[in-house]
């Protein structure tokens, strides 16, 4: 007998090409539903025992996610910026204490709020992702309730990850929890938390990564066909964020041979390995957290290296906990102006708030988000084909082969180069009128 909730993902989600890998349907699913490797979204596990419940679905953020709804429900209010989301507070900022710091993605803000929430027992336990814990190249959801276990969950992970497949074994343990994950994973969340779900009745408090672009896992596999290593079985290790802020994509394999790449130089793989789901998402800065963390990208802070955090606190609770940690001296903080705070990203923030939704114009189904920019001048629809010319050259498997055959040096240095050269081409048809951009909140 065909499974109705299945049916209705299947249709409305899977094959209308809206997943956006955040693990929940599986987690709900009692076993019913599991992600499989290659393909990458969820599908029927045949023991013809278990349904899929209707939350399964309810849960799904992809097609349904209304952040006007959200917004009100969490923080009950509308932002007045629609760029960011509702935000009390924005901060630039890093962990105090300095092996937090450099062990972390940007500043080591996320592990250090982990970690002080847990040493305040104001938490069991964090549900993070860890790297390695079970295959080496390989991140899974853990619950953290260590100082050690939130560490081993530092750093950025940059391919598609499903957190919220850990959502099945949270109902029964133990709480108040912390949870972090990417902006669709925490709409799942807050879905679920506005239905009343027990699987979320132990989340206290929400942090996350701003999330601008995800690759998928063959990114990596380029990248090592590109070093001539036919498998990730070889991989020994692997850090997307080693070393020095901003850090390098680091593999060391099993032989001992250590592989690298500058982050700015491994993003030629992003027009490549581009997931669709960072295409159509428009919230960059993970506004239904109660505190969002991205890069502090400014000449200021990137002169000065060791690792700097833009913190956007968004809750009265994210207030209290900033204000407890300045006062521990646990999070160094440097209040700042919000604008200040948004024009670290100004490109990806267009890219998210107008250009996901020019994307969305060109999808065969889209999503619903409840509310749209009020007008798109033409000349950013104009920039927006020549992006969609590059992403569909990328996705060709043609000029992935001819990537892997040039030498790496070479494509990162001129994809840099690119990137940089299209970046001051396009920012004044891209930053004309993004400050003034007005929203309509559609239903
Ligand atoms: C896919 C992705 C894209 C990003 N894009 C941008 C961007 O465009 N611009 C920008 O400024 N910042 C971006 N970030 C955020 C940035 O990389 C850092 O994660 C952020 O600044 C927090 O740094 P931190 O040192 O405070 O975090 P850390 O102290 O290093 O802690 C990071 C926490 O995030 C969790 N985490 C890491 N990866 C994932 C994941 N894939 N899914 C769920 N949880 C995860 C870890 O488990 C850990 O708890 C992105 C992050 C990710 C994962």
């Amino acid at each position: 007998m065909p499974d109705p909730t299945w049916e209705k993902l299947r249709r409305d989600v899977i094959d209308a090409g809206l997943c956006t890998q955040c693990g929940s349907c599986v987690g709900l699913a009692c076993g019913a539903l599991a992600f499989r490797e290659r393909k990458g979204v969820p599908l029927p596990v045949k023991t013809g025992q278990n349904t899929v419940p209707p939350e399964a679905y309810d849960a799904c953020p992809a097609l349904h996610c209304n952040y006007p709804s959200l917004n009100q429900f969490v923080f009950g209010t509308q932002p007045a910026n629609w760029m960011s989301g509702v935000v009390r507070r924005s901060y630039v900022g890093h962990a105090a204490d300095e092996s937090v710091r450099r062990n972390g993605a940007s500043g080591g803000a996320i592990s250090a709020l982990l970690i002080h929430l847990l040493e305040t027992g104001r938490i069991c336990g964090a549900v993070c992702l860890q790297m390695g814990k079970s295959v080496p190249y390989k991140a899974e959801p853990v619950i953290a309730r260590t100082r050690e276990e939130v560490l081993r969950c530092s750093q950025s992970i940059y391919s598609v990850t499903p957190v919220n497949t850990i959502l099945g074994g949270l109902a029964q343990g133990e709480g108040p929890l912390a949870y972090v994950g990417l902006p669709d994973q925490v709409a799942s969340i807050r879905k679920l938390q506005k239905s009343g779900h027990p699987s979320v009745a132990n989340i206290k408090y929400i942090l996350g990564p701003y999330m601008g672009t995800q690759m998928y896992f063959e990114a990596v596999r380029s990248f090592l066909r590109s070093h001539g290593v036919v498998s990730e079985e070889d991989i020994a290790d692997l850090q997307y964020r080693a070393g020095e802020w901003p850090g390098y994509l680091q593999i060391t394999l099993k032989n001992g041979r250590v592989l690298k790449a500058e982050k700015f130089y491994y993003n030629y793989l992003i027009p490549f390995f581009i997931t669709r789901s960072s295409l159509q998402m428009v919230d960059f800065t993970n506004e239904l957290t109660d505190i969002s963390v991205g890069d502090a990208w400014s000449p200021t802070y990137e002169r000065q290296r060791g690792g700097h955090s833009v913190i956007l606190a968004r809750s009265r609770a994210a207030e209290e906990l900033l204000d407890d940690m300045e006062r521990h001296k646990r999070l160094t903080l440097t209040r700042i102006p919000l604008d200040e705070a948004l024009a670290m990203h100004g490109h990806m923030l267009d890219f998210k708030k107008r250009g996901s939704f020019i994307r969305m114009r060109w999808m065969r189904r889209a999503p619903e988000y409840g509310y749209a920019p009020a007008h798109i001048p033409f000349p950013r629809i104009a920039v927006e084909w020549c992006l969609r010319f590059v992403f569909s050259i990328g996705r060709c498997r043609s000029a992935q082969w001819l990537v892997e055959h040039l030498p790496i040096s070479v494509v990162g240095f001129c994809f840099n180069r690119a990137r940089v050269a299209w970046k001051s081409l396009s920012k004044p048809t891209k930053r004309k009128g993004l400050r003034t951009v007005k929203f309509t909140i559609l239903s």
